[in-house]
């Protein structure tokens, strides 16, 4: 394992680079399998064929999630706001079960959400209603 940011070597239990300071897993200026430079644009690393994580699919992204098993609880139970609890959009599960025991909303608002999980396109804000 390799610092994504720098190209250092890291051992297995580390969470922060000692070299860079950047928290492992962040950057993409490096292989994180190899550690040799890429581009940051590039899907696959050169020197040794690994496929480069982007930024967007790393831990954070869906808080962490599973993008299938966000996808399926968002559709089965999207409308209790159980999919975004597990995102820790607290607010967000809070609004969706008063639209879903008002007016039914909530379900067509966890359809939305379902539709942007399928395509990448989900954004994970803590602070917003909808
Ligand atoms: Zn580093
Ligand atoms: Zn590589």
């Amino acid at each position: 394992m390799y610092c994504k940011s720098c190209g250092a070597k890291l051992n297995d239990n580390q969470a922060v680079c000692l070299n860079c300071g950047v928290k492992v897993g962040e950057g993409n200026k490096y292989c994180a399998n190899c550690g040799s430079q890429v581009d940051p644009n590039a899907d696959v690393c050169l020197n040794c064929g690994v496929a480069i994580k982007k930024n967007k699919d790393d831990g954070e992204y869906l808080g962490g999630q599973n993008k299938v098993t966000i996808a399926l609880v968002c559709f089965f139970l999207g409308g209790l706001g159980i999919h975004n609890f597990m995102m820790g959009e607290t607010k967000k599960g809070i609004f969706r079960i008063a639209a879903t025991f008002c007016c039914g909303l909530g379900f067509i608002f966890a359809l939305i959400d379902f539709i942007r999980i399928l395509m990448d396109n989900y954004e994970v804000n803590k602070d917003k209603l909808i």
